[in-house]
């Protein structure tokens, strides 16, 4: 067994963060920045997967994405989003439209990147920093903590007396003066350290799927909200595009086994002809929200979908995850780094309601968007035509880019 840590004292702290997706990642970035050692450890291979799964950045995410110096390297991969267009038919009638031009001085869209890639840039920007080490094939299994012994006597850290300890299952222990579990929704972290989650799921289901895109749609996002269920298709960069389609309870083609008829619902629905040789990759979601009983308890802290997940469908949760790194690094690293301070408390008031807010927030424009049949979808699209007039529309655009969503308020 080998326990590492660094050797000499130093005047920020030491931070083990489990897991290197998004969220672990910004978060050692962040950290690095402000000079703290980091050590985040992933159980798999290095940047295994190309799954696609969160795609839109939010202008409160790229603030913090320029904050930690990362954003022109997102801006030249992403694709720009500057409008969206609900429609209620195939044949391109428009409840209604929102631009995005007047939502942020220096981002006024929504950046279309996939998440691997988002993973990807931000692994790189971890190798900026000499005190950032990402291990992979690292699967933590336990986590031991003991009472504030990091400190010395002029409040400094000290690496060599740390108070959280992280044993992988290759045997390696990991010490540190805090730890952050952003392992996941289904990290078992949190459960170690007996902290429990309330969970629910939503009766709706989806089944989404990015193809090579040969429509006219260009780099607007479109909402088809039918009578007959939900679309909504998004661009993503090089060329590819997204489709999410509302299932019925009994999907057509679930009962033998094979994937949703995906290509035959978007004809239907939105008048689009997709080649189903060109999925690319497919994922299909019973949407479902959790939220940790706490975000911190003593040296441990839970961010991103580890704290609390929320519907996939208004594209939220990984851009809250963002907003846990943004206050996580500031509370470790400010005049204040003591976990067991009301300042730190903060982080889970703060990031609570953030996230309850997004969950909310998503859960009802779900709700809206998957309104089927007579009067129910007539009735919504009456809603949707008078948030859509003009004198909402700023308001709608605001909230559709979680503009809101600062790392300390969220909203
Ligand atoms: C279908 C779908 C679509 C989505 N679309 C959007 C969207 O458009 N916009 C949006 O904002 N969000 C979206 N989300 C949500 C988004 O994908 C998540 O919020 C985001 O991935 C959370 O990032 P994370 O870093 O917290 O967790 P994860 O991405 O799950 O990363 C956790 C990491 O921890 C590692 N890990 C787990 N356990 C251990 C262990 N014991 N030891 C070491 N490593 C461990 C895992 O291997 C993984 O790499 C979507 C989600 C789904 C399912």
């Amino acid at each position: 067994m080998n326990d590492q840590h660094s050797d000499t004292p130093s005047p920020q702290p030491h931070v083990i963060v489990i897991g290197a997706g998004p969220v672990g990642l910004l978060l050692a970035n962040l950290l690095g920045l402000r000079g703290a050692a980091v050590t985040v450890l992933e159980k798999n291979p290095a940047l295994a997967g190309t799954t696609s799964r969160a795609i839109g950045i939010t202008p409160p995410s790229l603030e913090i994405l320029e904050g930690a110096g990362l954003v022109d390297h997102f801006l030249s991969e992403g694709l720009q989003i500057g409008a969206a267009h609900v429609m209620y038919t195939p044949g391109g009638h428009t409840l209604g439209s929102l631009t995005f031009d007047r939502i942020h001085d220096r981002y006024p869209f929504i950046l279309s990147i996939p998440q691997h890639r988002t993973r990807t840039i931000l692994e790189e920007g971890t190798r900026r920093f000499p005190s950032v080490t990402v291990r992979y094939e690292h699967r933590a299994e336990e986590y031991h903590e003991r009472p504030d012994k990091g400190r010395t006597d002029e409040g400094r850290f000290d690496a060599n007396s740390p108070t959280v300890t992280v044993r992988c299952t290759d045997g390696s222990t990991w010490s540190g003066d805090y730890c952050v579990a952003a392992d996941g929704a289904h990290g078992e972290t949190s459960a170690r350290a007996g902290i429990t989650h309330n969970r629910g799921s939503y009766r709706h289901r989806f089944f989404m799927a990015d193809f090579r895109d040969h429509t006219d749609l260009g780099s607007a996002a479109y909402l088809w909200f039918t009578r007959h269920g939900a679309v909504e298709s998004f661009p993503l960069p090089s060329g590819v595009r997204r489709w999410i389609v509302q299932l019925d309870r009994q999907a057509p083609g679930e009962s033998n086994g094979t994937a949703p008829d995906l290509e035959g619902i978007v004809r239907q629905r939105a008048g689009y002809d997709l080649d189903r040789g060109e999925r690319l990759w497919e994922t299909g979601f019973q949407p479902s929200w959790s939220e940790a009983e706490t975000f911190h308890r003593g040296k441990l802290y839970l961010a991103g979908d580890a704290a609390h997940t929320m519907s996939p469908i208004g594209g939220q949760g990984m851009n809250v995850g963002f907003g846990d790194a943004a206050l996580l690094a500031e509370l470790f690293t400010g005049d204040h780094h003591d976990a067991d301070s009301a300042v730190h408390s903060r982080y889970h008031r703060v990031r609570r309601r953030a996230a309850r807010s997004a969950t909310r927030r998503a859960a009802a424009g779900m709700t809206l968007g998957t309104m089927r049949g007579y009067p129910a979808s007539a009735v919504r699209n009456v809603l949707v035509r008078i948030a859509l007039l003009r004198i909402f529309r700023p308001w709608i655009a605001r909230h559709f880019a979680m503009l809101a969503f600062k790392a300390g308020e969220p909203g």
